[in-house]
């Protein structure tokens, strides 16, 4: 335990953010690190429960309170070989991760978690300063071969793992660089690649080949992944949108967020094939932007519309407005329903909820979306007569989540059997398909997800994939 008192002697205290003024002028990250004190401070509340309800609460199990002891102590390095036995990249979770764990830790009771992603973040982010993070190349070669199609940090995990466990892994990316939505999808200013491609060199490091710009089920055949590998793992998310079916929808100012997100972070890469996209290159500057969803993607397109200088936002959740605050006695240790507020959120959009889109105004161009408020009733929802209304807009982004992995190419080569929601059919004890030799894991097995939930499942299938090739494991689970 960090220190018996701390959590009677001090508040939580977690990072900030810089000013909203200064941080829509650029896409760059905008979170100011505690100092190193503060963080042993900080750390030094964790109570070290009897049963630390945050590791269940944590999809990879962190084992917080440990490295919580070795922050307050100041033994970074490790805390560090500790964050790093459940978890791949704390880089990545220590900034986007909603932190599950701060839900259930057991001052939240009195609404004062111990700041535990931060604290996470601050561990992993010196250990790359000092240069403790290495390439663990694995002493033994076992002779098998695995192919990971996708390179999110679901394949990213298992391939990391699987590749120290001795086997040869090479991973499969139809986009042009590795990182599946944390490349393309999250905006730059929650995550900055650079720490997508420091892994990746490790990863490298590690014996790890990356092949981008090649699509399983067109540029290469699932069964010459069969021929060629000993075994098959899927980690192609969850990438078929949700459409809009209403009149109008199909006008050119009703685009995918994911291909409103996907061309900003391409252009801070410094891409200019942008203007060769298919429709052509898509902004928000000038325009008043309407995001339908109120989840992370529609958040993320709030905050790059508003970088790009669009005359409004306004984001609609059809929903009803969540509770500003939970009630902990019915939600703790679990993940609460509440009001979430998004730093894009505070940098200015106007919110509102329980609203159904009817209709989208325009000839050629999107001049406005019709919508009705609707009320909810036992689940069900109604419209509300005579509460129509019309919002202007020149561009409308589509956010309404993702009803499972894209079936063309690559699932329908592979044939393996789906689940009733359209995922791929394996469970989570040995991840396997109705194909003995293919596995999945991440959003493509599990829906649309997290970051932190995809990691747990590559780390898990690498294991099952592993003890498949090998008739055991070390891999942990
Ligand atoms: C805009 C947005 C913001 C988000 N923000 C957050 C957040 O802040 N925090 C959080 O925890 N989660 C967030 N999420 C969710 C999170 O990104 C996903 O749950 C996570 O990335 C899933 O990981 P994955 O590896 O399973 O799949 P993905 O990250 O989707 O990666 C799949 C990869 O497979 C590739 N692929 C697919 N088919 C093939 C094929 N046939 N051949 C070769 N490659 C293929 C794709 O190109 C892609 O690169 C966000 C999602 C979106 C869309
Ligand atoms: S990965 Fe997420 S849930 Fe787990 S400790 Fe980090 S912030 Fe918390």
């Amino acid at each position: 335990m960090g220190k018996e008192t701390g959590f009677l002697e001090l508040d939580r205290h977690d990072r900030t953010y810089t000013d909203p003024k200064e941080r829509l002028k650029h896409y760059k990250e905008f979170i100011v690190p505690l100092p190193e004190p503060d963080l042993k401070a900080q750390a030094s509340r964790c109570m070290n429960c009897g049963i630390p309800y945050c590791h269940n609460g944590c999809p990879v199990n962190n084992i917080i309170p440990d490295w919580n002891h070795l922050t307050y102590e100041g033994n970074w390095q490790a805390a560090l070989e500790v964050l790093h036995s459940t978890n791949n990249f704390p880089e990545f979770t220590g900034r986007i991760c909603p932190a599950p764990c701060e839900a259930s830790c057991t001052l939240n009771i009195i609404d004062q978690p111990v700041t535990i992603k931060s604290i996470e973040c601050a561990i992993v982010d010196r250990g790359w300063q000092e240069g403790w993070i290495t390439p663990q190349v694995s002493k033994q070669r076992t002779g098998k071969t695995v192919a990971v199609v996708g390179s999110g940090p679901a394949g990213l995990a298992a391939a990391q793992q699987l590749a120290r466990a001795g086997h040869s892994v090479t991973v499969f990316e139809k986009n042009d660089r590795v990182g599946g939505l944390l490349r393309y999808g999250i905006p730059d200013f929650k995550m900055e690649k650079h720490l997508i491609n420091r892994r990746a060199a490790q990863m490298e490091a590690e014996g790890v080949q990356f092949r981008a710009s090649t699509e399983v089920g067109v540029t290469v055949s699932v069964a010459s992944l069969k021929e060629n590998f000993d075994a098959i793992v899927l980690s192609g998310g969850a990438e078929d949108a949700r459409k809009l079916d209403i009149p109008g929808s199909e006008l050119p100012g009703v685009r995918p967020a994911m291909e409103f997100l996907t061309q900003q972070n391409k252009r801070n890469a410094g891409d200019d094939e942008i203007r060769a996209a298919p429709r052509g290159s898509l902004t928000a500057t000038g325009k008043h932007v309407i995001v339908i969803g109120g989840g992370d993607t529609g958040s993320d397109c709030v905050g790059t519309s508003n970088r790009q200088g669009a005359a409004s936002v306004t984001q609609l959740e059809i929903m009803p407005k969540p509770p500003e605050k939970e009630d902990k006695a019915l939600s703790w240790p679990n993940w609460p329903l509440k009001l979430r507020t998004s730093s894009s959120h505070e940098e200015g959009a106007v919110r509102d909820w329980a609203v159904l889109t009817k209709r989208v105004v325009g000839d050629n161009e999107v001049k406005g979306l019709e919508c009705v408020r609707v009320e909810w009733e036992g689940g069900r929802m109604k419209e509300i007569e005579g509460s129509e209304f019309t919002l202007p807009a020149d561009l409308i982004l589509l956010a309404m989540g993702f009803v499972g992995p894209r079936k063309q190419g690559l699932l329908d080569q592979a044939g393996v059997e789906l689940d009733a929601r359209g995922n791929v059919a394996a469970n989570v004890v040995d991840y396997r398909t109705s194909d003995p030799k293919i596995f999945a894991c991440g959003d493509m097995r599990r829906g649309q997800s997290l970051v932190v939930w995809a990691i747990r499942e590559g780390r898990q299938a690498a294991r099952a994939v592993d003890e498949a090739l090998m008739g055991s494991s070390e891999l942990p689970r």
